[in-house]
């Protein structure tokens, strides 16, 4: 692994670790670019506040910090600063505009909600559902969200937690799972395995989804999704994660454009 660009800060309430000890850990690694991409701050509706996810004022000291590691190490690697961020139709226009405000190199799509955070209709991906309407919805607002052109790669996208019961659900999810996985190639945007998921021993990778990414031939990487400084490039996880893409010949990449999410 020579690049690695899902990286957390600990200012989303559950990541450890300062952005140096990242960075050194990274270097350590023998990783060549890296870049942080933290769950960004969002605006939302009312006074809510988003348990996992910084917040909008501490923006320009994310910025800083990651300027000065840049300028600082920028012999050894270079350092990529971006956001994991949902598309969130109601809010994402206005993110947009904040996020013009800083150097910001790249976003990827992370879509742990479905619907818009601090409203109603907000579901969490995480939890497990055989209700098959609401894969539909995920799947159609992350269409929408690679639409945008703003996502460099799209992370998880596999973590939506379905559980089909009977042939049926398990037809339905074969069906979505290839309508997403086309919506990423269509807008050239990889797909990740993410590590997160091979370390905590979660539902995803899911072997379902990742069959279908190998049989289109989806361009897909690796994301570390460290949130402590040793999970940077894990060389474990990593062989887990190889293993997945060997039986299913994936098309595993790892030099792609970052894409600018503000143009
Ligand atoms: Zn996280
Ligand atoms: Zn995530």
């Amino acid at each position: 692994m020579l690049s690695n660009y899902h990286i957390h800060t600990a200012r989303c309430h559950h990541a450890t670790g300062t952005e140096e000890e990242y960075v050194l850990r990274a270097i350590e690694r023998g990783l060549k670019t890296i870049g942080f991409s933290d769950h960004t701050p969002y605006f939302y509706d009312g006074d809510y506040v988003s348990p996992a996810k910084m917040s909008i004022s501490e923006m320009p000291d994310y910025f800083n910090t990651l300027l000065y590691l840049r300028k600082k190490y920028k012999e050894e690697i270079d350092i990529k600063i971006g956001f994991e961020t949902e598309y969130f139709p109601k809010f994402f226009d206005r993110l947009i505009e904040e996020y013009r405000k800083f150097p910001l190199d790249y976003v990827i799509l992370g879509q742990h909600i479905v619907g818009n955070e601090s409203t109603d209709d907000m579901i969490n991906s995480f939890l497990p559902t055989s209700e098959g309407k609401y894969l539909t919805r995920f799947v159609d607002q992350c269409t929408e969200a690679l639409e945008t052109g703003r996502f460099t790669y799209f992370a998880h996208p596999d973590c939506f937690n379905f559980v089909p019961k009977g042939r049926e659900d398990e037809e339905l999810a074969e069906f979505e799972y290839e309508r997403l996985i086309r919506a990423a190639m269509r807008t050239e945007t990889p797909i990740e395995i993410n590590l997160c998921g091979v370390r905590c021993g979660r539902y995803y990778p899911n072997p379902r989804f990742w069959k279908i990414a190998g049989k289109l031939g989806a361009k897909t990487v690796i994301g570390c999704d460290a949130h402590a400084p040793e999970q940077v490039a894990d060389s474990g996880e990593i062989k887990i994660a190889m293993r997945l893409v060997n039986d299913n010949s994936l098309n595993l990449i790892e030099d792609f454009p970052l894409k600018n999410p503000c143009i």
